[in-house]
């Protein structure tokens, strides 16, 4: 019995496919301990510390002692409370909407709004290098699904001219893309949706807290609020919570409440959660140096992974200026290396060195660019940022 597992593991194993865990002892948001070795964290999406804030981890245990740490029951039953509340009002000003709607992941929230909002005759269509909880929303909705090359507007463009005559069209893109660090060019996909009559939706998983003046997304950073129909986000990154949102339209917000499944056959967020991701937001507009921070190290790994001169595969993306230098505005730096065993090695050799970078395999990323990616928090210093830079020129010379 069930000799294709066998089968199907080993062949992991053998293309290097193979994902397995490590234990996490200890965890202060820059360091990490796995199986008691400490090392520096360049693998969570903790962007701003927020998950080990004093101010955070005070609201949630609170809020366990005042409601226990189990809601016990979905939203429509018993498990609706004064907290999940007081978070959808705060997430809705924070991203300058009427409502919000908070889902248990982020992962739920893009399942639930995507097959809430479109059906048989309609069209949704995505960008190729959207997350996967985008992708298995597309599969489970019953609309067409369309897909374009990433931050390609003429591959774009010509997808929304191929589907006129379909009801309704949706077009979804993350923000910022969550393996390769790059933002979605907003304008003009704003400007081709208004074109052809489509609904717009982005993922601000990695942009929530991250970009923008005031950390409020791509909106914000483009000079766009409230442009977009449907701001999808997620508490469980930059907020240090768990947990997913949808922020739009009264109407829009009604509409999920009623109709997206993921939303209502499932057990709320428990409350401590929504007590962490609220003290979360207060904090992102008590201490903007957190913010300023994380900039500053954005900046300063432009300019360090800029300089390094590795073997490794060209990447695809437009992150180098005509001048050949770094201009990412995210604090995810892929380093394509390209075969999959070779990347895990390397990650594998940074880890004795006493950094944690992940590396990044098919099927998350396109076959052939398996990659280490590097995040970056505004807890790093200056000195963690240099010496990750001269190991990585090491392991990976020129
Ligand atoms: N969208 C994107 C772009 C993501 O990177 C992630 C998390 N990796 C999600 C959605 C899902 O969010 P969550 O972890 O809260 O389920």
């Amino acid at each position: 019995m069930l000799e294709f597992i066998d089968q199907e593991l080993e062949a992991l194993k053998q293309t290097g496919l193979y994902r397995s865990f490590k234990t996490v002892t200890n965890s202060t948001g820059r360091l990490i301990e796995i199986d008691g070795k400490k090392l520096l964290n360049f693998c969570s999406n903790n962007y701003l510390g927020l998950a080990n804030h004093p101010l955070v981890i005070a609201a949630a245990n609170t809020a366990t002692s005042e409601f226990g740490f189990g809601a016990g029951a979905s939203r429509l039953i018993s498990g609706n409370t004064l907290l999940h509340e007081k978070l959808e009002k705060k997430l809705a000003a924070f991203k300058g909407r009427e409502e919000a709607l908070v889902f248990s992941t982020g992962y739920l929230a893009n399942l639930g709004v995507i097959s809430a909002l479109t059906g048989e005759n309609d069209t949704i269509i995505i960008d190729r290098l959207n997350h996967a909880s985008i992708i298995d929303a597309c599969r489970l909705s019953k609309a067409r699904l369309q897909v374009y090359k990433h931050r390609d507007l003429a591959s774009l463009e010509a997808v929304l001219k191929r589907s006129a005559k379909c009801q309704k069209r949706l077009i979804v893109t993350d923000s910022i893309f969550s393996m390769d660090g790059d933002l979605a060019p907003l304008p003009e996909i704003l400007s081709l949706a208004k074109k052809y009559d489509a609904v717009t939706m982005i993922d601000e998983a990695h942009a929530t807290g991250t970009i923008g003046p005031r950390g409020q997304g791509l909106e914000e950073y483009y000079n766009l609020k409230g442009q977009v129909d449907i701001i999808m986000g997620t508490l469980s990154k930059a907020l240090g919570s768990l947990g997913g949102f949808i922020a739009g339209e009264a109407k829009l917000i009604d509409h999920l409440r009623n109709k997206a499944r993921s939303f209502i056959y499932t057990t709320a967020l428990p409350p401590s959660a929504c007590a962490a991701a609220l003290a979360a937001l207060e904090v992102i507009e008590a201490e903007p140096e957190r913010k300023k921070r994380l900039q500053q190290n954005i900046c300063l790994a432009n300019t360090l992974l800029g300089n390094l001169r590795l073997n490794v595969a060209v990447s695809k993306e437009p992150r180098r200026s005509a001048s050949g230098s770094l201009e990412q505005q995210s604090p995810i730096f892929p380093i394509i290396i390209g075969d999959n065993e070779r990347t895990m090695r390397v990650s594998q050799q940074l880890y004795e060195r006493g950094f944690y970078v992940s590396a990044i395999r098919p099927p998350t990323v396109p076959d052939g660019e398996a990659r280490l990616r590097i995040t970056l928090t505004s807890e790093h210093t200056k000195e963690d940022l240099e010496c990750l830079a001269s190991s990585l020129q090491e392991l990976i010379p020129a």
